[in-house]
């Protein structure tokens, strides 16, 4: 018998490509703006900034092919994002064993309330209000490492109702993938279903009522979102 109070909340879980398996998601950590505008050339930039992170709920997370048009806003925008499922976790992760971690990778979107994030940012507030509302993060279906290795070069695009939005490639990201898991783990405890969104290319926009988001990463896999 349980002491608990209530009946807890249901685990939350992501699909898996061609699998009645799930996999239960621990935390959400999404990384700001990470895809300079050209191509990054070979080596690191040596002007870029320290990366920052915010977080989403569990249970923003969505996986559907809907996306309810959220209350409060007038200006949802579309965030195209490869997502980042780890295995495993720890403390000061080293960056050269990061993908260790890491049990398999899928697209998602990173829905933002832009106006309500606008406001909070021009008044020195957190973000949570634009980022971390309800069905703020739709996902599609993970796949493993073993089926996919660990993408870092290929298209990432987002297509509104047939026509190219957002248009960039992996290897844009100005923080690795590996990079930002061991950057992560010296803040933070990173832990098995810890889920990371690795930001998204240029090109937000807003999104209306009946708008179908097709989101392709290359490598990874395509999936449609219509907003309802
Ligand atoms: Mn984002």
């Amino acid at each position: 018998m349980s002491n608990l109070v209530l009946n807890p909340p249901p685990v939350v879980t992501i699909a898996i490509e061609g699998s009645d398996q799930q996999f239960p998601v621990r935390r959400v950590y999404c990384i700001g703006r990470n895809y300079a505008a050209h191509a990054i050339e070979m080596g690191h930039d040596p002007n870029r900034e320290p990366p920052f992170f915010f977080q989403k709920n569990p249970d923003n997370l969505y996986v559907g092919d809907t996306f309810p048009y959220p209350e409060q806003t007038k200006d949802v925008h579309h965030e195209i994002e490869m997502v980042v499922a780890l295995k495993s976790g720890g403390r000061n992760i080293p960056v050269e064993k990061a993908l260790d971690h890491v049990w398999g990778y899928g697209v998602g979107l990173d829905m933002t309330r832009r106006d309500l994030q606008g406001i909070a940012k021009e008044m020195g507030r957190p973000w949570e209000i634009g980022k971390a509302f309800e069905h703020s993060a739709p996902i599609g279906p993970l796949r493993p490492v073993s089926d996919v290795g660990h993408p870092s070069q290929g298209l990432v695009q987002l297509k509104v109702n047939g026509k190219p939005k957002q248009t960039g490639d992996l290897n844009q990201m100005i923080w690795k993938v590996p990079e930002m898991i061991a950057y992560l783990s010296d803040y933070f405890e990173l832990a098995a279903g810890d889920v990371i969104m690795t930001g998204t290319p240029a090109g937000v926009g807003p999104v209306v009522k009946g708008d179908v988001m097709e989101c392709h990463v290359e490598g990874v896999g395509t999936w449609t979102v219509t907003v309802v």
